[in-house]
Formats: C-alpha cells, structure tokens, sequence
C-alpha cells in the first residue's frame, strides 16, 4: 500500500507559536501549507517538494503603445504541481503582480482544485500592469503577446489558464486567438471564454455564486438564518458583484461595498442593482448617488455580521484585524488574510470560510467548461448550477466533518483535505 500516511487524531496546530507579523504572499501560503503537512506528518522532503513549484517562467511583453513608443511589461506564468492533472489557475493584470504573489496564487490554486477534486493542478499567471492606463488596443496587444511568449508551456492537457483581477472574457478570447493561430482551433486551451467561443453557462456568475452557496451551507450547518445577517463586501467587481447579487436575492441586507476608490454605505441596506447600473462601464463607487461615501478601507471596519473581502490580497492584516467587527469572514478574494491576522482572529473565535474552499466555483465550472470544449457537448445553466453546487456542498461538508473530528479550523481542515489529495496523486505516481 503505497499511501503511509498516519493521520494525526485530534492535533492541534501549534496554538502557541504566533505567525511573524508580516510575511510575503508566497511565505503565507507556504505557512497554511506546512500547517497541514503537520498535521499529515509530511517528511521534510515532501514538504520541500510542495513548497516550491515546479516550474517559474518570466518573460518580457514587448507592446508598441498608441503614442509609438515601446514599453516593455514584466509577465509570469508560475506552474506549482500538476500531480492530479492539468496545471490550472486565472492570469491577473494588475500594478501589484509580481512572481512573489503569482507564486503564491500557483500554490493556492494546487489545494483548491484538490479539495473540491476537480482532475487539475495548481498554476497562476499575471502582468505587471494598471490595465485602468491602457486603451483597449493595448491591453489586446499585451495578452497576445503575453499568450504567446508563455504558450511554450501550456496546453489543453498541460496548462489551462482562465481570468482572474483584471481580466475577462474578452481578455481570454484574445488568447485563445493567439494561442489557436500557433497551434490551431483549441478552445480548451482557457476558461472562461465567451458563450460564443465555447465558454460555459453560468462560468461568469460562478465565483461570487459560489460564494453565496458555501455561505448557504455553512448557515444551514449551524443552523442559523443567512437571510436575518448584515453584510460588507470589498470589492465590487467579477466576485464581489455576483456574491452582493445573489445575497440580496436571498433577503440579505448588503450594508457597504467597496471599489479601489471608496466605500459606500448604509446601514438599512444598499440598492446593489442601482449601484450595478451605476458601476457599468467602468464608474467607480466614488462617482456613485449614494449619500454616505467613507474611503476605500472603510468597508473592513464596518459593523455587519458577515465580511467578504474580494478584491485583492493581504487586507485583513496586523495593522487591522482588530478593528473588524463581523464574526464571519468570506475570502472571496484569494489570501485576504495573513497569517498573523488569521491566527488572532481563530483566537477570537471568527469564523473564517477561506479562500480555496470559498472562492473555488470558479475553477469548477471552469472544469465544467474545459470537458465540454473536449467533448463538444453543452450543457444548459441549469445543469451547471445543479453539478456546482453539488460539488461545492460535498467539498464543504467534508471540511465541516474533518474541522469537527479533530478539532481544527475550517481553513486547517481545507488544507488538510486538498493537501492529502496531492500526496496520494504523488505516492500513487511514485514521485514521493
Ligand atoms: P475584478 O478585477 O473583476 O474586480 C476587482 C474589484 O476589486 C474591483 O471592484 C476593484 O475596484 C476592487 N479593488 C481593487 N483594488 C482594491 C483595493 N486596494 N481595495 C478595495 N478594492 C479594490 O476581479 P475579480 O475577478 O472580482 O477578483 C477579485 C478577487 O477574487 C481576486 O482576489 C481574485 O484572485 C479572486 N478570485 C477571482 C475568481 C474569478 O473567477 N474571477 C476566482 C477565484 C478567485
């Protein structure tokens, strides 16, 4: 039997050794990561093997501007494991990206694709660049050239790249474009394509819906109303728009969101789809009817029951975890909370529903869009919304089960989880 692994019954992660107060992105989620390895008692080479990736790439994406002027970006493509199948994460177009965080967004996406077992490997991709400078013709001229000068190592069954912050259908069409004049017609080579090109039903939506259906099931696991809770979210983009959306559908009253510009507010609830219409074709929240606009950072602090950051990483800090009010914790966004915030705020007793198990409807219906383009078989949105949230509960009543068994945080036990999947696909193929 080549699994050996002996399970550590009721562990409890070293309680009293306090994270550094700050750490770079990719030494948070090598913190997470090696929490579980504790806890799967994972010898030190295993660990060495996870805590890297597999393969960095860095390449220049030369672009002619409109003013005729040559600017040359900074690219990534980080390949972390691809031990149960196809690397798989989103390419991010932001000023912030560097290898750093593309590295440590790799990592995240290897335990996400695990714990809600979709047949994939963990991978991330970005550009060092503030996409709100760039014209359209740009932007296209940048992902093509970044597609194309990272082509060399994807593929439909190597690595399949999909949107993440600041990029979107369009940005994917172009890339299958450049990609498919090189190598010819592949539509599975992204997700997150238009319907047009072979995207998926429901694939848009599927992140911040996602959302909403772990946040159904953990109320309904603890027996408590989603719809009597009061809700902040930061970020009022791909994620975090949907996620309002469907909560207000739900009868939940959104008190605040937020954009890169400000906060919006009020405490008897927000209008979300005036604000939808108002935040179309690029407003920002700033600009926005609303009568009560606080800054940007405002919507962390904000009295509510239920916080979802989805905008970008490292939020909830040292500088600010103690200001925050609401008892549940939703990481849409990937890696809001740093481990030194995490761990006070476990020792607070909030509930934290982190990132990989949070945010992960995306990469399923990104699944779901990936074996029709194999198949050339569509299905309808119902279709896709009934097999998402059937893969989103069970990946979030097994986490329920494990956090419960031994006695362990709901992140402990994701991690636990999707790590365990990767060391079985690893011992399974001899690596380890
Ligand atoms: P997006 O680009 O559509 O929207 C980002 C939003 O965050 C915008 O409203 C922007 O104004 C806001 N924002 C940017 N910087 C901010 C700051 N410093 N403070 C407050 N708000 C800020 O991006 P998205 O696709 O909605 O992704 C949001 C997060 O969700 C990211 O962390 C991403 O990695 C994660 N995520 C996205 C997907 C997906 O399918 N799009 C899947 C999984 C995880």
């Amino acid at each position: 039997m080549l699994f050996l692994i002996q399970y550590v019954k009721d562990f409890t992660i070293s309680k009293s050794i306090i994270p550094a107060e700050s750490m770079s992105f990719a030494e948070s989620s090598n913190y997470f990561f090696k929490q579980a390895a504790k806890l799967l008692e994972l010898s030190e080479d295993t660990i060495s093997l996870l805590s890297q990736p597999y393969r960095e790439l860095h390449v220049q994406v030369p672009i002619k501007m409109q003013n005729n002027q040559t600017k040359v970006f900074q690219g990534y493509r980080v390949q972390h494991s691809g031990a149960r199948g196809p690397y798989k994460g989103g390419i991010r177009f932001h000023q912030e990206v560097d290898l750093d965080e593309v590295r440590a967004l790799a990592q995240l996406m290897t335990w996400k694709t695990a714990l809600v077992n979709v047949p994939f490997g963990g991978a991330k991709g970005g550009v060092s660049i503030d996409p709100s400078t760039l014209s359209e013709s740009e932007l296209e001229d940048i992902a093509r050239t970044y597609f194309q000068n990272i082509s060399h190592i994807l593929g439909v069954k190597r690595d399949v790249p999909a949107p993440d912050m600041g990029t979107n259908e369009q940005t994917m069409a172009w890339m299958m474009d450049a990609y498919g004049s090189k190598f010819g017609h592949s539509p599975g080579i992204v997700t997150g394509k238009p319907i047009a090109l072979g995207g998926s039903e429901g694939r848009t939506a599927a992140t911040g819906y996602g959302v909403v259906m772990i946040l159904k099931n953990y109320y309904k696991h603890v027996n408590k109303d989603l719809a009597d809770q009061s809700i902040a979210i930061q970020g009022f983009g791909n994620v975090g728009m949907y996620a309002a959306k469907y909560l207000n559908e739900l009868g939940c009253k959104i008190v605040a969101v937020s954009d890169v510009s400000a906060t919006v507010h009020n405490e008897n609830g927000l209008n979300i789809e005036s604000l939808e219409n108002q935040v179309a074709n690029g407003n920002l929240l700033k600009n926005s009817n609303e009568k009560n606009i606080l800054e940007r950072d405002a919507v962390l602090s904000l009295n509510c029951d239920i916080l979802i950051p989805a905008a970008i990483g490292g939020v909830i800090n040292s500088s600010n975890w103690d200001n925050i009010q609401a008892s549940v914790i939703v990481e849409a966004a990937n890696a809001p909370i740093t481990p030194f915030a995490d761990y006070n705020l476990n020792s607070i007793d909030t509930v934290i529903l982190p990132d990989i198990l949070a945010n992960a409807g995306g990469v399923i219906v990104s699944y779901f869009e990936w074996t029709q383009n194999i198949q050339q078989h569509w299905w309808s949105l119902e279709e896709v919304n009934k097999e998402l949230e059937k893969m989103l509960n069970d990946a979030a009543d097994e986490c329920w089960q494990v956090q419960n068994e031994k006695q362990i945080t709901i992140r402990e036990a994701a991690y636990f989880i999707g790590v365990r999947r990767v060391i079985e696909a690893l011992e399974l193929r001899g690596f380890i």
